[in-house]
């Protein structure tokens, strides 16, 4: 795309409307999303979806996300809490198991791991740090940051790992 004598490169994924651009720091992608904004308008009269928009900011080796704790599922604010060993489970359904197999049975001696409620403190630890991370700002507006994305049926994630990727390809089976 070129601008005057203004000249942006893209290094792109492209498919339908789907489209991935790969930039090194967070400046150069503000810059770049920024005369992208700029352009579509000015060019083709097609303004950019802000809310559709997402940046993944991808770090190898870090993002590390503690164990579950019985802390994290406090900090939850689940309404499902076991009566008898106050623990507090995401659903319903999740309380009836625990108490049916779980609570009474083996005395609650099952780890959190693995859970559903393993995932949503996961999944609320990653918005966390997301959150904290500087955002691409255009036009007095933000992008949000992801953890997580899928593009073109490839999950990526923003520790650069592919374990996720290959435990959604198993699961999809
Ligand atoms: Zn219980």
């Amino acid at each position: 795309m070129q601008n005057g004598n203004k000249k942006i490169i893209i290094n792109d994924l492209e498919y339908a409307d789907d489209i991935v651009l790969t930039n090194n720091g967070l400046d150069n992608a503000t810059k770049k999303f920024k005369e992208i904004v700029k352009l579509s308008k000015k060019f083709a009269g097609l303004n950019i979806n802000f809310d559709k928009t997402k940046c993944m900011q991808i770090n190898k080796g870090t993002w590390k996300i503690s164990k579950t704790t019985e802390d994290d599922c406090n900090k939850m604010n689940w309404k499902n809490i076991c009566q008898d060993c106050k623990r507090a489970m995401p659903g319903f359904l999740n309380l009836l198991i625990h108490k049916k197999r779980w609570c009474q049975k083996t005395k609650n001696t099952r780890s959190r791991i693995g859970t559903l409620a393993d995932k949503l403190v996961k999944k609320e630890k990653k918005k966390q740090i997301m959150n904290r991370l500087p955002k691409i700002q255009v036009n007095k507006k933000e992008i949000e940051n992801v953890y997580e994305y899928i593009y073109l049926g490839t999950l990526f994630t923003a520790d650069a790992d592919q374990d996720a990727d290959i435990e959604n390809r198993i699961k999809k089976k």
